[in-house]
């Protein structure tokens, strides 16, 4: 699903396999290493990529799913933990073939060509999530207590 090699101790450059989709191999990956606060960063090419648009009037996620080859420009996010497991938040940029650029909160995307990300762990840090009535968000949760 990946390689990886790992620099300066906590910190990982992974190259994702092709045809992968890349929330399930990074999630996979930070299982693997116990990773649960950290962030996450990479370029790459992908075939499909589904965006999460939230509404705020309904405070829900409009889906939209777009089957083309992309550029991946940016994927940049956060990794945090929701009852004990590991929550992404990512979100991702991806240019077309006529060079214009669609992006958005990422649900999932497909590698078509290749993913290279960067990632960085906090150890010891507690970064949770907790649901917010007003936004309809999971919002940062820095105290357990
Ligand atoms: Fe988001």
């Amino acid at each position: 699903m990946y390689k990886y090699t790992e620099v300066k101790g906590n910190s990982f450059v992974l190259s994702l396999d092709n045809h992968v989709e890349v929330a399930e191999a990074l999630t996979a990956f930070c299982k693997e290493k116990g990773i649960l606060s950290g962030t996450v960063s990479g370029i790459g090419a992908i075939s499909e990529a589904t965006f999460r648009f939230l509404d705020p009037a309904i405070k829900q996620y409009v889906d939209r799913t777009f089957r083309e080859q992309m550029e991946v420009t940016n994927l940049t996010g956060n990794i945090s933990q929701k009852n004990g497991e590991v929550y992404l938040h990512l979100h991702l940029t991806a240019s077309r073939r006529d060079y214009t650029c669609i992006g958005g909160h990422l649900l999932s995307a497909r590698i078509n060509g290749a993913c290279e990300l960067f990632v960085e762990s906090f150890p010891g840090t507690y970064t949770g999530r907790r649901p917010d009535a007003e936004t309809g968000l999971n919002l940062y949760e820095f105290d357990k207590s």
